[in-house]
């Protein structure tokens, strides 16, 4: 994923990336130019937070904010490696501070507060920093009065953070209730993969849940539920179709058509909260 933040001046052995499904290689201005679809399996592609910007806001309206916040290490953690050296692995890799982006920008003309968590960081886990940036966001659409799209890619919590990053699952919807409560729309999109605490927590919690086709999207993963239950799983579970069929998501965008569809959304809910 790294080669995704060096768009603008690929290493020349940079320029062709590889297709996990099918395994054909795409050059990786045209896989650009197709949302980072795979033109021959139609495979989804993991993006990194800048590329999703830039597949989902109007051009040039994203104006990011709390750029500099970034996480410490409250526990002073350490497993394999220290958990100050992945931090600091994770911020060269992704050159963001954090594993959500936070901007208010236009999504098909319309305003919002846009943020973007970024898999390529930590696995988009979801620490205490993280959980600020998005409090900072449900707050910054408050006080402008405007919706709130929240672009989900994560892991769950940040093992390395303890309580402290389990604790950010309250403290968002907490925020978000608030949103709800001055009724100003917040828009969820899940992508793949939205799993653990962030699928247990604000992801769910969407005034609309939008997931991008064959997204895999649960709490526990499929292998760590067969092994308690002790019997298997039915096919395609924890994918955006079945969740779509079982009533968990409200419907199945195409990466291409999130913009508009994001858009109608919030002229939808901005009409009828026009006069509250
Ligand atoms: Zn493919």
């Amino acid at each position: 994923m790294a080669l995704f933040g060096k768009r603008k001046k690929p290493d020349e052995e940079n320029k062709w990336v590889k297709c996990k499904k099918c395994g054909s290689t795409s050059y990786i201005e045209d896989l650009a130019d197709n949302y980072w679809i795979c033109p021959n399996c139609g495979n989804y592609f993991r993006i990194s937070a800048k590329n999703r910007i830039s597949i989902t806001a109007d051009r040039d309206s994203f104006k990011e904010f709390d750029k500099k916040i970034t996480t410490k290490d409250p526990l002073n953690f350490k497993d394999l490696k220290p958990y100050k050296d992945r931090l600091k692995d994770a911020i060269k890799k992704t050159h963001n501070k954090e594993a959500v982006v936070n901007g208010v920008c236009t999504i098909d003309g319309e305003p919002c507060v846009l943020s973007v968590m970024d898999f390529s960081f930590l696995g988009g886990s979801m620490g205490y920093a993280t959980g600020e940036k998005l409090i900072h966001a449900v707050e910054k659409a408050m006080r402008m009065k405007i919706g709130l799209v929240i672009i989900s890619a994560s892991g769950g919590a940040r093992m390395q953070e303890g309580i402290l990053s389990l604790m950010q699952m309250e403290r968002i919807s907490a925020a978000l209730y608030k949103l709800s409560e001055k009724h100003l729309p917040y828009i969820s999109v899940l992508t793949d993969p939205t799993t653990g605490g962030v699928a247990a927590s604000f992801s769910m919690l969407g005034d609309v849940i939008i997931a991008e086709p064959n997204a895999l999207i649960g709490f526990a993963g499929p292998r760590v539920i067969e092994q308690t239950i002790g019997r298997g799983l039915p096919e395609g579970f924890q994918r955006s179709e079945f969740l779509l069929e079982k009533g968990i998501i409200d419907l199945i965008v195409e990466r291409k058509d999130l913009p508009k569809t994001i858009g109608n959304f919030l002229r939808y809910f901005g009409e009828y909260t026009k006069n509250d």
